[in-house]
């Protein structure tokens, strides 16, 4: 039975170091092998000081490469963020001068393998140094994530797709989050991380996972073998159940881990998390969805004067549904797809997502 470990942590070194190597040694005990490739994949979203609680806390990285170098095997730190150049979010999210002196090996993903995950999807483009990997630690933050209410263990993989694929897969689930939530969980099996251990200790909270979330202080390091019982474990430390969370459903339906996983530790107690809103994104009749998508559901929609007009939105919206003259930008909500990267993207906190007067009266008048 799979075995989540969670202990109270904090990013003091001496005691993270201690907690970090006490999780690894229970749940990765002699696998790691001397001489070995181990790919260590945070959560390297965009260039942020760790206080935003938006990529994996340095710390928490120094503390794994520490573990591999002990092992006498050799640490990579990869991803492939969404905003910004890698080598940017490393110097500027402090995780380069954690880690100086260290011999750590810094490299983007950037070449993908083809590989055949099943129906629906049949092949996708997955990170060749994730797949190939001798041993892959995962490193999530625990964040809200405005499309999939939250990102954890499984959302993490997704930075395994390369570059502009992201957007691109984005733009074939379309308006779709069950479809989406799929895809995760078949990028998850594909990649098969060795371990996960979660930075829970800053999270987000709010509209994350970027600029538009809120530093929530949590206090909790969880690890395990099983990144599964590390998201269903997370929803329950916030009171949710594991099937809020669409992968977590869609991994129950498909029997793809066993939902009874034991906890060693104790789980602390998180009153009123602040969850992102989540309206849905298609109801009422098939016939009038064209029009509820345009009218009616919710939306991205920019504040104005916190937009500095930078261009990452529409520079990346997969359904190139943002337009922009010399004053602000625009949304054409009939191509938007709702999967709302540009509010993740977004480095200065201008979007979020809405739903009009209109489509609340709506679905109350539907009952959705
Ligand atoms: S909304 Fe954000 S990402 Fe888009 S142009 Fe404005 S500041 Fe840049
Ligand atoms: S406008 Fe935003 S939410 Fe809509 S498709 Fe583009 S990136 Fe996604």
């Amino acid at each position: 039975m799979s075995k989540v470990f969670i202990r109270k942590a904090e990013y003091d070194y001496k005691t993270l170091k201690t907690v970090f190597f006490e999780i690894m040694d229970n749940t990765a005990g002699d696998m790691i092998k001397k001489n070995s490739r181990v790919v260590i994949k945070p959560n390297l979203l965009a260039p942020a000081s760790p206080d935003k609680a938006i990529v994996t806390h340095p710390l928490i990285i120094k503390a794994a490469v520490e573990y591999v170098l002990d092992k006498g095997a050799k640490p990579v730190i990869s991803d492939s963020p969404a905003i910004g150049s890698f080598e940017k979010i490393i110097k500027e999210s402090g995780i380069r001068d954690a880690l100086e002196g260290l011999n750590v090996e810094y490299a983007e993903f950037r070449t993908s393998l083809s590989v055949d995950v099943g129906k629906p999807f049949n092949e996708i483009e997955i990170a060749a140094d994730a797949v190939n990997a001798d041993f892959l630690i995962n490193l999530p933050k625990l964040k809200t994530h405005a499309q999939m209410l939250l990102t954890l263990g499984i959302k993490n993989l997704f930075g395994c797709i390369v570059g502009m694929k992201k957007p691109e897969w984005h733009f074939r689930t379309g308006v779709d989050r069950d479809m989406f939530a799929r895809l995760l969980v078949k990028i998850y099996q594909a990649v098969n991380p060795d371990i996960t251990i979660m930075d829970g200790i800053l999270a987000m909270q709010g509209e994350g996972p970027g600029k538009s979330g809120e530093p929530r202080h949590i206090g909790v390091l969880l690890g395990s073998r099983d990144t599964t019982a590390i998201d269903f474990t997370v929803c329950k430390i916030l009171g949710i159940t594991p099937n809020s969370l669409l992968t977590n459903k869609y991994i129950m339906e498909q029997g793809i881990a066993a939902e009874e996983f034991i906890v060693d530790g104790d789980l602390p107690e998180v009153k009123d998390f602040k969850f992102p809103e989540m309206a849905p994104l298609v109801f009422g009749p098939r016939p009038v969805h064209n029009f509820m998508r345009k009218h009616l559901v919710q939306r991205p929609v920019c504040d104005e004067s916190l937009c500095k007009l930078c261009g990452e939105c529409w520079e990346y919206c997969p359904a190139k549904a943002i337009t922009h003259d010399k004053k602000k930008i625009r949304f054409n909500y009939e191509k938007c797809i709702r999967c709302y990267c540009c509010i993740e993207v977004c480095p200065h906190g201008a979007l979020s997502a809405h739903e009009t007067v209109l489509g609340k009266t709506a679905r109350r008048i539907l009952k959705m």
